[in-house]
């Protein structure tokens, strides 16, 4: 099954303690887009301008990232800057030019419709409906999303929970979305919502996945270098809907789910050992499954 990912595809400049780094390929469908490709054929959906360096859309088709739904029109391309601080947890953003993507109207390829995984990853929830609105049942959408969206289009972001079946958001995301404190009550608040399955991303303390009466809390992998936390969690939601996408058309189960947390947590784990999509450009399947089975000796324990 191939998966369809929207998003935004940007450059960015990304300044750490450390480094800092101008116009690098960035923006939520790229990093989501190569993570899900490790595990099933990727239709994205995105806008460039003409600007926007050939050699990133050639790492797309290098892929298996079908590009016709790319839109590259007259303009620039979406810009983003950010700085982290010693903490890198903690990030500001320092300027964001819209560019291209003040006019995205995404538009899908008739070839792109009957796509049976939706990520809709980080992008204005009015896009994502519009996402929705072309695809023919779809088997399971995800929604990704970040504070911004809470803050400026909350009823667009709620009407767009009645549609998905997973919500991914971080933890002061859930606690800004339903004014709870307790993750596990916002949780229930966002599947009273419409999601059945959410799951809450804690940074460098992983992440929990609820559904139905199942819970799972994932640890997140122990990394002693990290060079730029950016795209870490649209790798992840790429990662898990790719998994998804891989597995035959049987059901989507809480194990299933669980597995695919895991791996969208191991590709987010390689992602920020390197700036932009550098990372991901050269682990190998092999890398990804070795972690893998690090990561369940490190996490599974017998009864005490
Ligand atoms: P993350 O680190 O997972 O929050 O994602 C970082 C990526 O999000 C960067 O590569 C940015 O280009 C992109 N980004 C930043 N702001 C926005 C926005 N308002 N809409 C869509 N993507 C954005």
């Amino acid at each position: 099954m191939s998966v369809l990912v929207v998003g935004s595809i940007a450059l960015d400049t990304i300044k750490t303690p450390i480094e800092e780094h101008a116009d690098l390929l960035g923006g939520s469908a790229s990093y989501a887009s190569v993570a899900a490709s490790f595990f099933a054929p990727v239709n994205l959906v995105g806008v460039v301008g003409d600007d926007f360096p050939k050699q990133h859309v050639e790492l797309f088709a290098s892929r298996r990232i079908d590009t016709a739904g790319l839109q590259i029109v007259p303009g620039k391309t979406f810009r983003w800057s950010g700085e982290y601080m010693w903490d890198l947890n903690i990030r500001e953003t320092r300027s964001v030019e819209l560019n291209v993507f003040e006019n995205f109207s995404p538009a899908l390829p008739e070839s792109y419709r009957s796509t049976p995984i939706v990520l809709l990853a980080n992008i204005a929830p009015a896009l994502q409906h519009h996402v929705l609105d072309q695809v023919v049942q779809p088997r399971f959408v995800i929604a990704d999303t970040m504070d911004l969206w809470i803050n400026i289009a909350k009823p667009e972001l709620i009407s767009l929970l009645a549609r998905v079946n997973m919500l991914i958001l971080n933890d002061g995301e859930a606690r800004q979305l339903t004014g709870e404190t307790s993750l596990i009550r916002a949780a229930r608040r966002i599947r009273e919502m419409g999601p059945d399955i959410v799951a809450i991303k804690k940074g460098e303390h992983g992440c929990l996945l609820f559904g139905g009466s199942a819970f799972f809390s994932c640890p997140a992998y122990p990394l002693e270098d990290i060079h730029d936390p950016t795209g870490a969690g649209d790798t992840f939601a790429g990662g898990l809907a790719g998994y998804l996408s891989s597995e035959d058309g049987s059901e989507i189960t809480f194990d299933r789910l669980r597995r695919a947390v895991v791996y969208g947590s191991v590709l987010a784990s390689y992602n920020v050992e390197q700036f932009s999509l550098e990372r991901l450009r050269t682990v190998t399947p092999g890398d990804i499954s070795e972690r893998y089975r690090l990561f369940q000796l490190m996490s599974s324990f017998e009864a005490l």
